[in-house]
């Protein structure tokens, strides 16, 4: 079993730091909270990878908010390509019928997943449907998506840690990085 300080040592060059994501996530907070003026909202938070980013950005935001969770999964298989077909593995727990809602996503790299989701909640009637994303990689995108807030633009490259896995592995570390290759290529 390996330690975190071994998960470290898989990751190559590092993205985002510690502090930099942090610095990031406030200023984000700030943001939206000038923008709901008085308003409540819901953020709805897509598990599992968007978790650290949803309780940080929660904290940082200055308004009456409630949270939900959904858990998605691409049909497809064991790839680092989405399909665009999207089971729903867990519901909203209420109703958002008249609320404003912001969804909270860790990635947007195709846009497929989003899509579906966008589509999906659309249809329960919020008040507002805004979009939140940690990171975005634009250079995959295949369809068209207008995000409201977005915490970093990266570059086309498979990233880690920060809620984000391989093999469900990696969530855990506090920064974002890049994978070493021979960490693909021993998976085999
Ligand atoms: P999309 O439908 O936008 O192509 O895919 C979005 C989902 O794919 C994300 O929520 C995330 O689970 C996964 N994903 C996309 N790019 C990356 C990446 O660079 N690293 C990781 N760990 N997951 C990614």
């Amino acid at each position: 079993m390996k330690a975190v300080s071994d998960l470290r040592a898989d990751i190559g060059e590092i993205l985002l730091t510690e502090s930099q994501i942090q610095a990031r996530v406030a200023e984000l907070g700030a943001q939206v909270s000038i923008d709901y003026g008085g308003r409540s909202l819901t953020l709805v938070s897509v598990l599992k990878g968007s978790l650290p980013f949803m309780a940080d950005l929660m904290r940082s935001i200055d308004r009456p908010l409630r949270i939900d969770l959904m858990e998605v999964s691409s049909y497809g298989g064991a790839t680092t390509e989405s399909s665009g077909l999207v089971r729903i593995l867990k519901d909203l727990s209420s109703s958002i019928e008249g609320e404003d809602v912001l969804i909270v996503e860790d990635i947007i790299d195709t846009g497929l997943t989003l899509n579906y989701l966008v589509r999906y909640l659309r249809g329960k009637k919020p008040a507002s449907l805004r979009i939140c994303t940690l990171l975005d990689k634009p250079a995959r995108r295949l369809v068209e998506i207008d995000v409201d807030y977005i915490g970093f633009t990266i570059p086309d490259q498979f990233v880690v840690g920060y809620g984000l896995d391989y093999g469900e592995l990696y969530r855990n570390l506090r920064f974002v990085g890049v994978l070493r290759p021979e960490v693909y290529s021993s998976a085999g």
